[in-house]
């Protein structure tokens, strides 16, 4: 599939713009295309789209189960064309083609039937009990769409993060204005074009795609957008609450983590040894729930390491495109830059890097952006490379002594997004979950994301949750309609301002 020049998508129009962004395939350094970039004011006529398609009634005004149908016909259409939406992810983030297929695309397309599914069976009106208190009275309580809702999405994940918030906010009736990350607009502007093919109104779902200092920011400052959904680093979710706060707007943030692996002593090393490779460098540790540290018990160390060492061999670094490569490039030169420098600062304090350490070498990967699978021992975790998101394929090995101390420091970090335990004990693990500090933790397991139960961090790893059969409550107001059942006949509260009302004969006719 070749692509070339692509446009926004305003108001159901492809607008072009003086300014262009060149997408760049990470596996090779090959230009894939390139792109309208946004500034502030196409940012502003997207939200004046989004706006009157949301005042037109033309989605907002339909029933929850029409929006059902509509989403769930653009989830068929999009299935159609699901090699060309692969290609299109693989070829501006670098993940392989088993990646993209069923963690990339295969989700995106399943969240979003899950989302038109859940339009169905969500309580739109929850009648609350009749009241006698403070008078006879029904209260109903409404949800209803915001109006127009801003995405702002990170380049791993492009389609998958983005429709996690799309997918919500459309069945919730909401219009959208999609910020794509720099490196990645493709697969949304492709998806958003077959929405349009499959009747969702012009104006319901726009994509600026632009710089995030200008295009983003505008977005998540604007007046006229009620709620912000954010994806990415944990710095630059500081700026969008900032500058959400001018307007009050409501905010989810999905932010970096830096999870925890821990090794009970009573794992199954086979399974353990896998699982901690899995979560960490599937994607080239570029996932926001990566376990980039594994803590293991001190008296397996040595043996665990070298076992986790010996298996990290077998990874296949290669063509992204070849069904048989394990791992990939990383997104840009920039990060491949910050990677080797975390791995040359851990080394100068006493680090041990017992794997890989570089950029990969040879003719075959002289273009692209590529960094062996690394293991790095003698980390304490009060060191950088411990504490700090590397985003790359750099798995820290922390020795620990004692469940106790296995918690304390998984627990030591400004993260709280994702866990893994490894016991052959399930009652052990579940009480060692208790005492975790994470939005997620999977006992014996990695990665494991079901659309639906919620997804989410503690601490500075975000605000709120997306999946899950609540995730539709951020993408509504809450109204509480009251309803008088006695008729005026029942003692009313309104003594307080009337009390002398009748003396001075204010209430007579
Ligand atoms: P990033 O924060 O640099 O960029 C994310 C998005 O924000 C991009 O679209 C970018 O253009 C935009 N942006 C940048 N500056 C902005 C500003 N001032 N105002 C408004 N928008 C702005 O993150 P990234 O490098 O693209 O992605 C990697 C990060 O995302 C990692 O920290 C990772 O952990 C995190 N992440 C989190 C989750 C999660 O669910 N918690 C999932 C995936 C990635």
């Amino acid at each position: 599939m070749t692509v070339q020049h692509q446009l926004m998508l305003i108001d159901g129009k492809d607008v072009d713009s003086d300014r262009r962004m060149t997408i760049i395939d990470p596996s090779d350094e090959s230009v894939v295309a390139t792109v309208a970039q946004g500034d502030a004011s196409h940012i502003d006529a997207a939200v004046t789209a989004a706006r009157a398609a949301f005042d037109s009634g033309a989605w907002s005004g339909t029933t929850p189960q029409q929006r059902a149908a509509v989403m769930r016909q653009i989830a068929a259409a999009a299935n159609e064309v699901i090699e060309d939406l692969v290609e299109l992810e693989m070829a501006c983030n670098g993940a392989t083609v088993r990646q993209a297929t069923g963690f990339h695309i295969g989700y995106a397309l399943a969240h979003f039937t899950y989302f038109a599914d859940l339009a169905e069976t969500y309580a739109w009106r929850r009648p609350a009990p009749i009241a006698t208190f403070p008078a006879l009275s029904q209260s109903v309580v409404h949800r209803e769409p915001i109006g127009v809702v801003g995405a702002i999405a990170p380049w791993n994940f492009p389609l998958l993060l983005t429709l996690w918030k799309v997918g919500p906010a459309l069945a919730a009736g909401n219009s959208v204005v999609v910020k794509p990350d720099e490196h990645t607009p493709l697969s949304i502007l492709e998806f958003a074009r077959i929405a349009e093919r499959n009747g969702l109104p012009p104006g319901v779902l726009n994509v600026v795609p632009g710089d995030g200092r200008e295009a983003g920011a505008r977005l998540a400052s604007h007046p006229d957008v009620g709620k912000i959904a954010f994806t990415g680093s944990t710095e630059v979710g500081r700026e969008i609450m900032r500058l959400a706060s001018g307007t009050v707007k409501q905010v989810t943030l999905e932010l970096g983590g830096k999870g925890p692996s821990i090794v009970l002593d009573d794992a199954d090393l086979d399974l353990a040894v896998d699982g901690v490779l899995y979560g960490c460098f599937v994607y080239s540790g570029q996932v926001c729930e990566s376990g980039t540290r594994a803590l293991v018990p001190r008296q397996i160390h040595d043996r665990f390491v070298e076992r986790l060492v010996q298996r990290a061999k077998s990874i296949v670094v290669g063509p992204t495109r070849d069904w048989d490569t394990d791992m990939g490039p990383v997104i840009d030169a920039k990060q491949r830059r910050r990677i080797l420098d975390y791995l040359s600062e851990a080394q100068a304090d006493g680090a041990t890097v017992v794997l890989g350490g570089e950029s990969v070498p040879g003719d075959d990967f002289a273009k692209g952006f590529w960094v062996e699978p690394t293991i790095v021992t003698g980390v304490r975790n009060n060191m950088r490379i411990a504490r700090e998101e590397v985003f790359g394929p750099v798995l820290v090995v922390i020795p620990y002594d004692g469940d106790d101390e296995a918690i304390a420091i998984a627990n030591d970090t400004d993260y709280g997004l994702a866990a893994s335990v490894w016991t052959s004990d399930n009652a052990r693990g579940l009480a060692v979950a208790e005492r975790i500090q994470s939005g997620s933790v999977w006992i014996n397991d990695a990665h494991q994301i079901n659309c639906q139960v919620p997804f989410g961090g503690y601490k500075q790893s975000g605000i709120g949750r997306e999946l899950g059969p609540d995730a539709l409550d951020s993408y509504t107001e809450v109204k509480t309609v009251h309803l008088d059942l006695s008729g005026g006949r029942a003692a009313k509260p309104y003594d307080i301002l009337l009390s002398h009302a009748d003396e001075k004969g204010e209430s007579q006719p």
